[in-house]
C-alpha cells in the first residue's frame, strides 16, 4: 500500500516514494511496482505498448542513444551502432569474452585484453555500465512517466551466477542513471517472490527455476528456508535462448523456398524482415497449430509439429544442464517441490511439456514469464520500503571472508553461509614496537593459509602511534552490505585514526571456482588443520623470544648471571625448534623458556606496581 505521510514541520502531505523493481534483462527489460490500489505486482506500461524494453542501444551520428523498440529497429541495418546483449559484457575484460567474440556485431575494443572491455561506436568508447545505465534511465523515465513522480529507488535483478564484480557494475550502472541501487536481488529468487514463495517465515521448500530468455539458458536450484533462499546450484547455456529458435525458423524457411542462406546472408534489410517473420511465426505457434506469411513474393508456413522437430534438439540441451544441475545439488527431480518458469521462450508449449515430463511435475507458469522477474523485485522491492514487515529477505554468503595474520594464517571474520547483510569486527595488534603501519589483506575461501584462498583487496593501515608492541588495539570491521558488497575498516582504538575500504574486486568469482574452493578445502582439511597448529607454534614462539629478548635488554638487573644463562639455554632450544616442523616440539621448548622466565616476569611485575604506586599522586 502507499504510504502518505504528513511532514510535521511544514504541514504538507508527502507521498512515501516508491521503490520500483527491475529486470535488467538481456534481451528486454522491464520495471515493476506494487500498485498502489491492488496491492499487486504490476509491470508498467505506456497506454497500449508492451511492458518489455528490448535491452538495445542505437546511437545516431551525433552520439544520441536511443533505446528500446526504436534501437531495436536498427539491430540488422546499422549494426556496428546498436548494442544488443550489453548485459554479457557486464565486469568483463576482452580475455573472457575472446572465445564468442564473433557473437557481438559491434566493436569490443581489445587491446587491453585484462581489463573490463569497452565499445567503440564511432569515435566514442563506452563502458558496459554506460550502455547499461541508457536502459535503465529509459525505465526511470517511464516509470516517472506513467507513475507522475520522480522515482529514485531501485531493485535491481542480476542472474544467480554473477559475481561480484558483475553486480558492483549492474550497481554503478543503476547510479549512473540516477537510481539509488537498494539492493540487488538473484533472478530466480525474485521469481520465486513473484510466485509468493518464500514470504512466510516457517516455509522450507526447495525449488527449481528453469528461465529460458532470448540469448540465455539458466537455470537455478534453491533452497527456501526461514525466508533464506540459498542458490544450492546453478547451471545453462550462456548462448542458448529464444535467438535460437529463431535462427532454426530462419533456417526452415529459406530450404522451404530453395534460398541458400549465404545468398541473403549480406542483405541486412531481407535478413531483417526474415528474422522477424521467423520470431513472429514462432509466437504464433506458441498459441496456435500453423503459422502463413509472405515474405517478398515467398509464401511461408510452418506447423507446430515442424516447430517443434526443429527445435527439439535445443530444447534437449537445457534438459542436459537440468540433470547438471540437480546433480550438482546432490538432488533427485523428487526433491523439487515446485519448477518455475520464467523468461519469454518459455511460452513455447514443447518446452513447457519437456520440462514438466523432465521434472515428472507440472511447471508453474501462472505469471507471465516476461515479467515474473520485474514483479519478484518489485515484491521485494515492497519488502525494503517496510510494507511488509514481518518478512525479511536475505541471501548468505557463499565463501569465509577473513584477512591474514601472522605466518599467513586465515583470519575467518565471517564465515561461510553467513547471513547477509552481516558485520563483524576482531581486534589485533602490532608486533614490532612503534610499528605505525599495518597491512590488512582481505581474503575469500575456506582454507586455513591465506596463500590457497583468494585475495579480495589490501590496503595499508597507517597513522598507528608510536607505542610498545601490543599495545594499539586495532579493530578491523566487515561489513557486508545487502547486495553482497563488503568494506573493510580499520580503526586504531586508543587514537581513533580509522581507515576504510569498499573491496570491489575487478573479478569476482565463477560458480565453478567458489565449488572449487569449497572441494579444496575439504580435501586439504586435515593437512591445512596441521599447517595452521604448526604456524600458530611458531608464531607464539617467535613472539616470546622478542618478548624475553626485549625484557632482559630493558631489565638486567632483575635477573641473576645464573638465570641469564638458563634463559638464554632455553631461548635458544626454542629458536632451534623454531626451524623444524614439529609443533610439539617448539610448544615443549615454549614451556620450557617459560618455565624459566617466569619468576622474573613476576618481579618484574611486582616493580612495575610499586613504582606506580609511589608515583601515584592523592
Ligand atoms: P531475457 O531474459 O534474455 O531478457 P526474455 O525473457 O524477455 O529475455 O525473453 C525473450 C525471448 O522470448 C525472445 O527470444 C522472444 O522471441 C521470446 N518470446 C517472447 N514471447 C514469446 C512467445 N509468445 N512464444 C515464444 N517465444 C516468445
Ligand atoms: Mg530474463
Amino acid at each position: 500500500m502507499a504510504k502518505i505521510g504528513i511532514n510535521i514541520a511544514t504541514g504538507s502531505l508527502q507521498q512515501a516514494e516508491m521503490i520500483v523493481g527491475i529486470d535488467l534483462g538481456t534481451t528486454n527489460s522491464l520495471v515493476a511496482i506494487i500498485h498502489p490500489e491492488s496491492g499487486k505486482p504490476t509491470a508498467l506500461k505506456e497506454f497500449d505498448s508492451s511492458s518489455l524494453v528490448p535491452s538495445v542501444v542505437h546511437f545516431d551520428g551525433f552520439g544520441n542513444a536511443e533505446v528500446g523498440d526504436a534501437a531495436r529497429a536498427f539491430l540488422e541495418t546499422d549494426p556496428s551502432n546498436t548494442i544488443f546483449s550489453a548485459k554479457r559484457l557486464m565486469g568483463k575484460s576482452f580475455n573472457d569474452l575472446k572465445s564468442n567474440a564473433g557473437f557481438f556485431t559491434y566493436k569490443v575494443i581489445d587491446d587491453d585484453t585484462d581489463s573490463l572491455v569497452k565499445i567503440q561506436v564511432g569515435d566514442r568508447f563506452y563502458s558496459p555500465i554506460e550502455l547499461s545505465s541508457f536502459i535503465l534511465k529509459e525505465l526511470k523515465n517511464r516509470a516517472e512517466h506513467i507513475l507522475k513522480t520522480p522515482v529514485t529507488k531501485a531493485v535491481i535483478t542480476v542472474p544467480a551466477y554473477f559475481n561480484d564484480a558483475q553486480r558492483q557494475a549492474t550497481r554503478d550502472a543503476g547510479r549512473l542513471a540516477g537510481l539509488d541501487v537498494l539492493r540487488i536481488v538473484n533472478e530466480p529468487t525474485a521469481a520465486s517472490l513473484a510466485y509468493g514463495l518464500g514470504l512466510h517465515k516457517d516455509e522450507e521448500k526447495t525449488i527449481a527455476v528453469y528461465d529460458l530468455g532470448g540469448g540465455t539458458f539458466d537455470i537455478s536450484i534453491l533452497k527456501i528456508a526461514g525466508g533464506i533462499f540459498e542458490v544450492l546450484s546453478t547451471n545453462g547455456d550462456t548462448y542458448l535462448g529464444g535467438d535460437d529458435f529463431d535462427r532454426a525458423v530462419m533456417e526452415f524457411f529459406l530450404q522451404q523456398v530453395g534460398i541458400p542462406f549465404h545468398e541473403i546472408k549480406n542483405d541486412k534489410s531481407q535478413l531483417q524482415s526474415l528474422r522477424l517473420m521467423a520470431e513472429a511465426a514462432k509466437k504464433t505457434l506458441s498459441s496456435e497449430e500453423q503459422f502463413s506469411g509472405k515474405w517478398n513474393e515467398y509464401n511461408l508456413s510452418i506447423s507446430k509439429s515442424e516447430f517443434n522437430s526443429i527445435i527439439e534438439p535445443l530444447v534437449s540441451r537445457t534438459k542436459d544442464c537440468c540433470a547438471k544441475a540437480l546433480s550438482d545439488a546432490c538432488l533427485t527431480v523428487e526433491q523439487i517441490d515446485a519448477v518455475i518458469m520464467v523468461g519469454g521462450s518459455t511460452r513455447v508449449p514443447l518446452v513447457k511439456e519437456s520440462i514438466s515430463a523432465f521434472f515428472g511435475k507440472q511447471v508453474n507458469d501462472s505469471v507471465n514469464p516476461d515479467e515474473v522477474v520485474a514483479l519478484g523485485a518489485a515484491v521485494q522491492a515492497d519488502i525494503l520500503a517496510g510494507n511488509n514487515k514481518d518478512f525479511l529477505l536475505l541471501d548468505i554468503t557463499p565463501l569465509s571472508l577473513g584477512i591474514e595474520t601472522m605466518g599467513g594464517l586465515m583470519d575467518v571474520l565471517i564465515p561461510r553461509n553467513a547471513k547477509i547483510p552481516n558485520r563483524a569486527s576482531r581486534q589485533y595488534t602490532t608486533q614490532k614496537d612503534g610499528q605505525g603501519s599495518m597491512r590488512i589483506s582481505v581474503f575469500q575461501g575456506e582454507r586455513d593459509l591465506v596463500q590457497h584462498n583468494r585475495k579480495l583487496a589490501e590496503f595499508n593501515f597507517t597513522g598507528i602511534p608510536g607505542m610498545p608492541a601490543g599495545l594499539p588495539k586495532v579493530e578491523v570491521s566487515f561489513l557486508i552490505n545487502a547486495d553482497g558488497i563488503l568494506s573493510v575498516t580499520a580503526k586504531e582504538l586508543r587514537s581513533g585514526v580509522e581507515q576504510s575500504i569498499e573491496v570491489k574486486p575487478q573479478y569476482g568469482l565463477t560458480d565453478e571456482e567458489v565449488e572449487k574452493m569449497l572441494l579444496d578445502s575439504i580435501t586439504h582439511a586435515k593437512e591445512d588443520m596441521t599447517t595452521r597448529a604448526l604456524v600458530e607454534a611458531r608464531t607464539e614462539g617467535e613472539q616470546i623470544l622478542e618478548v624475553t629478548e626485549k625484557f632482559i635488554a630493558k631489565n638486567p638487573e632483575l635477573l641473576s648471571s645464573e638465570e641469564l644463562v638458563q634463559t638464554a639455554a632455553a631461548m635458544q632450544n626454542l629458536q632451534l625448534a623454531l626451524t623444524m616442523d614439529d609443533k610439539n616440539l617448539i610448544q615443549i621448548k615454549i614451556e620450557e623458556l617459560n618455565e624459566i622466565s617466569r619468576p622474573f616476569a613476576e618481579r618484574a611485575m611486582d616493580a612495575a606496581v610499586s613504582g606506580a604506586l609511589k608515583g601515584k599522586k592523592v
